[in-house]
Parts: C-alpha cells; sequence; structure tokens
C-alpha cells in the first residue's frame, strides 16, 4: 500500500482525499498557495508546503514545484483530485519519471481522452455509439458547412481540448455558421490554448447521463452506475442524481456495458467517467470520458457503498478490484447540490468574502462536502464553490424531501449564495416530477430567480 501522498490540490476536493487517507493509515502532503494558507486542506494534512503565491500558473499549476515538494517530502505518490493538473498528462508523465504513482490513468490515456475530438473516433472504431458529426476535426467554414448540411442543423461544433462548457457554440444554418465556428474557435483559443474544432449534431433536449467507472492493472473493468447531471447552467453541473430516474434497466444495462467497454479500449486504469447523452428516444451516444475523480463521485458513493477515493488509492498501490460487477448494487437514490458563493439574481456573479455565519446541516443521510469554517475568507482567485451538498434516501421523492429541509437549515451568510436557487429547483413541479433535460434552468430561469 502507499505510504505518503501529495495532494495536488486545494478545497473540499483536497480534504475529501485527506479524509480517506487518514482512514487508511497513509501520511498527507498539502500543497498551498499564499492565499490558501488559512485552508482547511492545510490544517488537516500532517504536512503543508507552499509551492507559490495566488496565480494559479504560480502554484495549483505549478509542477516543478509540486513535483519538488512531494519528493522533498517522501511521498509515493501524488492524488491530482479534479481541475488544475489533474488531466494534464505531461504532469501525469512526470510524476512517473521520477519514481512517483500519478493517482490516475497513464499519461498517454490522458492525452487520448483528453482529445475530445480523437476520444471520440476511438469510440466509433470500437463500436461505442457516438453523437453523429465530423470523422475527426473541421479544418474550414467550408468543410464544416458540408458536414452540417449532410447531418443536418442545428449542430454543435465543440473545441477538441474543451471543457468546463467552454468552446462550444450551437449553430443553426449556413448563413450563422462563419461567425459561430470563428467566435467558438477563439474561445478555445483563449482557454485552452488550442482551436481546433470538431462537429456533432446538437441533441434536442437531451439529458446527461455518466457511468462511474473503475479498472484495476490486471484488466478488470466494473462500472457503478449512472448518474444524471442534467441540471445545467450553461452546460455546466448544477444538481446531480443517481440513479438516472429515466432509465429503464435495459438501457442502463446496455449503457453500462459500452462504459466498460470504452475503458477497455483504452486501457483505462483508475477511476474515469464515461459520459453519455440520451434522446428522446432513449437513444444514448458517447461525448466524452473524464480521466479524472468528479466534483459529483460522492452520489455514487451513497448508491453503491464504495468509497471512490479509496478505491483510486487501492489501484493505485497495485491491488486488483476487491468485487465484481456482480456484486455492486444500487441502494436508494442520491442527490447533490452545489453550493456556490455566487448571486444568482446578479447573473450568478462570484462573491468571495469571509463566512460570518454557518450552520451545516446533518441528520440520516446528509452529507456535506465542504473545506469551509466559520470565519473562513473565499478568496477571489479560485473557483466559488462552497461546498456539496448531498443526501441519500430511500427513494427520489424522500432524497428531494431530505435535499429540501438540508437546504432549509443550512445557513452561510458574509456573501451570496445560491442555496435559494438550489431550493427553487429542488421544488419546482417539473423538477419533482422528473419532467427535465437539460434545458431545464434555461427554460424556467425567471420562475426559479423569484424563488
Ligand atoms: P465539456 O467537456 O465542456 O464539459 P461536454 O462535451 O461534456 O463538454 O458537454 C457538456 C454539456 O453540453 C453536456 O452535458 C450537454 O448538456 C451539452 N452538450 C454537449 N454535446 C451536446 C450535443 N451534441 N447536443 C446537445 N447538447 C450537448
Amino acid at each position: 500500500m502507499l505510504h505518503k501522498i501529495l495532494i495536488a490540490n486545494r478545497g473540499e476536493i483536497a480534504v475529501r482525499i485527506i479524509r480517506a487517507c487518514k482512514e487508511m493509515g497513509i501520511e498527507t502532503v498539502a500543497i498551498y498557495s499564499t492565499a490558501d494558507d488559512r485552508g482547511l486542506h492545510v490544517d488537516l494534512a500532517d504536512e503543508a508546503i507552499c509551492v507559490g503565491p495566488t496565480k494559479i500558473q504560480d502554484s495549483y499549476l505549478n509542477m516543478n514545484n509540486i513535483l519538488s515538494a512531494a519528493v522533498a517530502t517522501g511521498c509515493d505518490a501524488i492524488h491530482p483530485g479534479f481541475g488544475f493538473l489533474s488531466e494534464n498528462s505531461t504532469f501525469a508523465t512526470l510524476t512517473e519519471e521520477l519514481g512517483l504513482k500519478f493517482i490516475g490513468p497513464k499519461g498517454t490515456v490522458i492525452d487520448q481522452m483528453g482529445n475530445k475530438a480523437k476520444a471520440r473516433e476511438m469510440m466509433i472504431q470500437s463500436g461505442v455509439p457516438v453523437v453523429p458529426g465530423s470523422d475527426g476535426l473541421i479544418e474550414t467554414v467550408e468543410e464544416g458547412k458540408a458536414i452540417a448540411n449532410r447531418i443536418g442543423y442545428p449542430v454543435l461544433v465543440k473545441a477538441s481540448a474543451g471543457g468546463g462548457g467552454r468552446g462550444m457554440r450551437i449553430i443553426r444554418d449556413d448563413s450563422e455558421f462563419e461567425e459561430l465556428f470563428q467566435t467558438a474557435k477563439l474561445e478555445a483559443k483563449m482557454a485552452f490554448g488550442d482551436d481546433s474544432m470538431y462537429m456533432e449534431k446538437f441533441i434536442e433536449n437531451p439529458r446527461h447521463i455518466e457511468f462511474q467507472i473503475l479498472a484495476d492493472q490486471y484488466g478488470n473493468v466494473v462500472h457503478l452506475y449512472d448518474r444524471d447531471c442534467s441540471v445545467q447552467r450553461r452546460n455546466q453541473k448544477v444538481i446531480e442524481e443517481a440513479p438516472s430516474p429515466v432509465l429503464d434497466q435495459k438501457t442502463r444495462q446496455r449503457m453500462g456495458e459500452m462504459a466498460v467497454l470504452a475503458a477497455k479500449t483504452v486501457g483505462y486504469e483508475n477511476a474515469g467517467t464515461i459520459e453519455f447523452l440520451l434522446d428522446k428516444h432513449h437513444q444514448f451516444y458517447f461525448i466524452e470520458m473524464n480521466t479524472r475523480i468528479q466534483v459529483e463521485h460522492p452520489i455514487t458513493e451513497m448508491i453503491t457503498g464504495i468509497d471512490l477515493i479509496k478505491e483510486q488509492i487501492k489501484i493505485a498501490s497495485n491491488l486488483p478490484l476487491s468485487f465484481t460487477q456482480d456484486e455492486i448494487k444500487i441502494q436508494g437514490h442520491a442527490m447533490e447540490c452545489r453550493i456556490n458563493a455566487e448571486n444568482p439574481h446578479q447573473n450568478f456573479k462570484p462573491s468571495p468574502g469571509t463566512i460570518e455565519v454557518l450552520n451545516l446541516p446533518s441528520g440520516f443521510g446528509v452529507r456535506v462536502d465542504t473545506a469551509v469554517y466559520q470565519g473562513y475568507e473565499i478568496p477571489p482567485f479560485y473557483d466559488s464553490m462552497v461546498g456539496k451538498l448531498i443526501v441519500h434516501g430511500e427513494n427520489r421523492d424522500e432524497a428531494v424531501a431530505k435535499m429540501k429541509r438540508s437546504l432549509e437549515e443550512l445557513v452561510v451568510t458574509g456573501i451570496d449564495t445560491n442555496i435559494d436557487f438550489q431550493y427553487a429547483i429542488m421544488d419546482h413541479p417539473d423538477f419533482i416530477s422528473n419532467d427535465y433535460d437539460t434545458s431545464f434552468i434555461q427554460q424556467h430561469m425567471r420562475e426559479l430567480e423569484v424563488g
């Protein structure tokens, strides 16, 4: 078993990983920027090393400093969490070259899946259904228009290096093609330093359904069922639930098999997620693979009883998976609300600042993953997540009721939050009756804003 892990991250995910390590008897090293010296992860880890100033390029993305910190403190592995360097193949490869274990897949696999156009091609070859679209990259406007006319408008042009919902545009006809294609390209260049684009048919009103997979070094791959992440704002997840309340048994089984096939195709190791869209006719299509632990992983833990972070560490310690597909069962229903420091009435403007009063909900089936505390100042330099409120009920109705009472108990003052906005979603008749898709927030923004 690994004995000392450096956590190359901050905030709640760093705390989440430190907690798992403690329970496993593994020592931990936290890293922090000068803006984060009061971070909970710094307090909870056995050791903490400052890796640079406020700017993420100089600290949380500073590979040299992070790798030096890991070597200097005698770590035998690095857990990257999500965001930051978690999907950086160079970082993964450098970690392994130093003789440390990168808790995630090989750098070559991160590269293959991180390039979304390439990932699409590999899935087509292995027989995993993908959204109809371009075979590879689109080089010119003319080529793009020709493909759009072949598959039929509306289409979505997407950045091959994309993530976080950025670098994509819906295009509805030839006349707007050039302008929207160029803006998407520009956005991709600025955000990812790479403006290569591909195209998919725009699926109208889909559900976003993803499968969690785990793969060990010995070729064993299992899935831990699905998460429904269709409540989104600007293609970013806001609420997730597991299992998806729209899947019938047959489709669930078929999607699970395809998720496992996708992971096997690329020789995947460790935890990963295969994302699909499901259309109105219950056809599903692969859209991308995330080669890391995800924000919404706790809802899978709640319905399967499996600690995903511990499994990641066991896999990285060369252990084989300790369960088979048949042994993984869905129990009850889980939901997660992302609680952010932002103002929904001001176009979700971030609201950093000091938390004056904090009351976290608790009780049977309630879990809060957070790194904030009363008196903590949320720095303006990083993401605006305050924490994740997770509930587990016997069924969906109970999960909704538990989430509502938990949101009522949750008090955060001193900053603006989206707590009331989340409550308004939980209270919306269409959400309650499971009559929603990825356009839900956009469609109901007025009602949700009033709260
Ligand atoms: P990112 O890597 O930026 O997160 P994804 O490819 O995972 O991008 O897509 C994010 C979201 O964008 C999806 O959950 C979905 O809501 C929407 N989306 C992506 N592709 C399509 C598509 N072909 N048709 C309709 N919506 C899509």
